[in-house]
């Protein structure tokens, strides 16, 4: 098991496949773009699909997600997917993306396994999206989307960053959009993770501010405690039934003690938290033959020093030194 001093245990795995993107969402990326890893410094399709299989057979995860930067850029994607299908245990899979390139791979991921998509969707106006993504791909990413629900990725969730100024007001028309397409939505409280170092506490749209405008169209009801479990949204039914929406409040309500996340990054580095500013080499072990045993003492080892929580709250945080992009979010 992967437990730590706290108790808690990670069962869940979020696999970053790249820290490269073709947007540039601006509360993430700059828009130029960032120093990509070097491609020998990436893990191959053969060192990720060991890893997980330590992970699922020694080490207790029950879950995977693929992310990035973005995974679907990721040319082994497929390949890599149908390779953990059949892992024994087999993990649930998932994948987070934007959407861009999905409705033409969609049903080869669900094919291979792939059991869920996430994909992130903060406008329905396509110049906010441009404004926000620096891309005009918004059209590309709606397609995705629908490609998503016909393979039957199910449910499709979408995640929406709200920003000031920019899309703050469209809280209800996404979630009215998302019940008609029967699409999950889950608002996502912007964080400190930016390359550019732009967050700001006082400027950022809170959980509450999502709530209150949610609220002057839909009439919301907190889900029973014990169905949120683990997860990080917390999620409210709307007027009644059968529908859902959910906020992921990481800044303004942290969900750390119910934390049972473990993250690998493209370049085979553990990280126990998405604001450590510490890592762990798994990629040198890999690289020196080290057995499987050891690996996942290594591993167990990373997860025992998890801190008790991201220290958001705290005057001493400091902003961990890789972005969103590259640790995989
Ligand atoms: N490229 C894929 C995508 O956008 O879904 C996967 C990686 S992206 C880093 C994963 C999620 O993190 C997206 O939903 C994105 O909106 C969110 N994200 C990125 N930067 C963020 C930030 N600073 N605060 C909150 N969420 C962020
Ligand atoms: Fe790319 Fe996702 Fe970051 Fe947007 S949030 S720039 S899509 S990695």
């Amino acid at each position: 098991m992967l437990i730590d001093t706290y108790g808690r245990v990670a069962t869940d795995l979020r696999v970053s496949l790249t820290d490269r993107c073709n947007l540039r969402c601006t509360y993430c990326m700059p828009e130029e773009g960032l120093q990509w890893l070097a491609k020998p410094d990436l893990l191959t399709d053969d060192e990720i699909v060991r890893l997980i299989d330590i992970a699922v057979r020694d080490l207790g995860i029950e879950e995977v997600r693929f992310t990035g930067g973005e995974p679907l850029l990721r040319p082994g994607l497929v390949g890599i997917v149908e390779r953990v299908a059949a892992l024994a245990p087999r993990p649930q899979m998932s994948l987070t993306t934007n959407g861009i390139g999905l409705e033409r791979t969609a049903a080869a991921l669900r094919d291979a396994g792939l059991d869920r998509v996430n994909v992130s969707l903060d406008t329905l106006r396509p110049d906010v999206f441009q404004k926000m993504t620096r891309r005009k791909r918004h059209d590309d990413v709606l397609r995705g989307l629908e490609a998503a629900r016909a393979a039957g990725l199910t449910p499709v969730k979408v995640n929406a960053v709200l920003m000031p100024s920019l899309n703050d007001d469209e809280a209800p028309d996404l979630l009215a959009w998302a019940i008609e397409h029967d699409y999950e939505l889950r608002f996502i409280e912007q964080m400190p993770l930016d390359a550019q170092h732009g967050w700001k506490r006082d400027g950022m749209i809170t959980a509450g501010d999502i709530l209150t405008s949610l609220r002057t169209r839909f009439e919301l009801t907190p889900e029973a405690q014990d169905e949120r479990g683990s997860a990080p949204a917390e999620r409210w039914v709307v007027d009644g039934g059968p529908h859902r929406v959910g906020v992921i409040a990481s800044v303004t309500r942290p969900f750390c003690r119910a934390c049972d996340r473990t993250r690998l990054t493209a370049d085979g580095q553990i990280r126990t938290c998405l604001f450590a500013t510490e890592e762990t080499d798994l990629r040198t072990a890999l690289r020196s033959d080290a057995p499987d045993a050891e690996i996942a003492r290594i591993w167990k080892l990373a997860m025992w020093g998890k801190k008790a929580g991201s220290g958001l709250d705290d005057p001493s945080f400091l902003q961990p030194e890789r972005p969103m992009s590259a640790i995989g979010g």
